[in-house]
């Protein structure tokens, strides 16, 4: 009754999308992964980019990692972008261009977790493994009035537990996609549609008016504050940047050098760490603050632009012409600040 309800729903209320007119594992792949952490309307133009770009996975496992970082900038959280591509070399490799066909072993691949394995399986290949996102908590917690915290081990296992019951064994896929569209479309966060609602007369927090308060969530997300202080050096008209190393945010897209502080500090401190190396060089501009908001951080960036025309920065430090600058993966705020003052 309940999985029949909400196909139902899912039948006259879907959203007309291409990753819905097939079962082909390597664009449900790619879709899945585009849209984890993104709203729909944001992942769809990349979507079409990267199967314009590679219609196959074998395009994809051989293309460079700077085009495949390149065409992701701006959808956030890179190492997806990094896991996508490791992913599809190893199912060129290792599966001759075939996903796997069971959860378990699509489990294995780099960047699939539980929830794109459930999607895959149960889309392409029809098997009754129930997907559990941030939609499914929200109507499955409403719905049954559970208070279980969901940012609990135990609130994960008790959802996965009740997701697999519930799910139809007939239309594993059709029942998948219901779930999440009923809970992206109908039961959202705040105001869900329950006068309109087809299962209002049997939901817990409808009738007891809880829908604010389910799910529970007691964690709360930590925020980190960053402050960046970016050098923009021109020497000959080219770009002094750098592709980032190590394992902070946006490894492998490029920025400026740059000091960095848990605080926000006089620019004039900034300078000296910066410019220590520099013997002569003239101030061009020094930006506004930007802020650029992602999930665990606040990052706070001024930029300070300066030319130079002889110094031993030439020698060893990689600088880019404008044409090229375009071409290279950059995170948004880099680009924000390039769009405004730069190009
Ligand atoms: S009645 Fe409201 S809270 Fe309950 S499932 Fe429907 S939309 Fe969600």
């Amino acid at each position: 009754m309940f999985s029949a309800t909400l196909v139902n729903w899912y039948q006259e209320n879907k959203r007309d999308l291409p990753w819905r007119k097939t079962i082909n594992p390597y664009k449900i792949w790619l879709s899945e992964i585009i849209l984890q952490q993104t709203r729909v309307i944001q992942g769809l133009p990349y979507y079409t980019s990267f199967i314009t770009n590679f219609p196959t996975v074998n395009a994809l496992a051989n293309a460079p990692e700077e085009k495949i970082l390149r065409l992701w900038q701006g959808l956030g959280y890179y190492s997806r972008a990094k896991n996508l591509h490791k992913c599809a070399k190893i199912v060129v490799d290792q599966f001759q261009e075939k996903f796997p066909t069971t959860y378990d072993s699509l489990l294995k691949l780099p960047g699939i977790g539980p929830y794109t394995a459930a999607a895959i399986a149960s889309f392409c290949y029809h098997q009754p493994i129930a997907v559990v996102d941030g939609n499914v908590y929200r109507v499955l917690s409403r719905i049954g009035g559970i208070t279980t915290d969901i940012s609990s081990p135990q609130g994960v296992r008790e959802f996965k537990a009740l997701a697999n019951v519930l799910i139809d064994h007939q239309n594993p896929d059709s029942y998948n996609q219901a779930i999440m569209e009923f809970g992206a479309l109908q039961c959202i966060p705040k105001k869900p549609s329950c006068p309109i609602c087809p299962l209002k007369n049997t939901c817990f927090a409808y009738l007891h008016q809880e829908q604010h308060t389910l799910p529970v969530k007691l964690k709360k997300t930590k925020i980190r504050n960053r402050f960046f202080y970016y050098l923009v050096i021109t020497i000959n008209n080219k770009i002094v940047m750098n592709a980032r190393k190590g394992k902070d945010i946006w490894q492998g897209l490029y920025d400026f050098p740059v000091y960095e502080s848990e605080k926000r500090v006089d620019i004039e401190k900034a300078l000296t760490v910066l410019l220590k190396d520099v013997n002569s060089y003239v101030i061009d501009n020094i930006s506004e603050e930007y802020k650029h908001i992602l999930s665990h951080q606040h990052i706070y960036g001024r930029f300070i632009k300066i030319n130079i025309t002889n110094n031993d920065l030439e020698l060893n430090r990689q600088s880019f012409s404008i044409e090229e600058i375009i071409e290279l993966p950059k995170p948004i705020l880099i680009n924000n600040y390039l769009n405004q003052y730069i190009f």
